[in-house]
């Protein structure tokens, strides 16, 4: 069982505008913040954290805008969005 603690969406794209931090450990695989984001950027991942839940995962990091809409609705603090300047 692979146990990833911590993903961060980072692209070399020019048009990023924003990151976005998973707390895998902390997430009870809820799902509210992939059917929230406004651009696709998560979906629930096949692996299990520690607690055997099953974390988002990043697959559209170039269209993260960092808005946090995913922090405002994970109920567990396990994810936030962040602008880039
Ligand atoms: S909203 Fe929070 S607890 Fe729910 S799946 Fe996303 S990160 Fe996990
Ligand atoms: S910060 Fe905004 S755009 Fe980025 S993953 Fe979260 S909800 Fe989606």
């Amino acid at each position: 069982m692979k146990k990833d603690k911590e993903s961060v969406a980072v692209s070399k794209t020019k048009r990023q505008r924003g990151v976005v931090y998973i707390k895998n450990e902390l997430c009870k695989g809820c799902g509210f913040c992939v059917e929230f984001c406004p651009f696709g950027v998560l979906e629930i991942s096949d692996e299990f954290n520690e607690k055997g839940y099953h974390p988002p995962k990043v697959v559209k990091p170039e269209a993260c805008t960092g808005c946090d809409l995913c922090g405002m609705y994970c109920p567990d603090f396990a994810i936030f969005g962040k602008k880039l300047k």
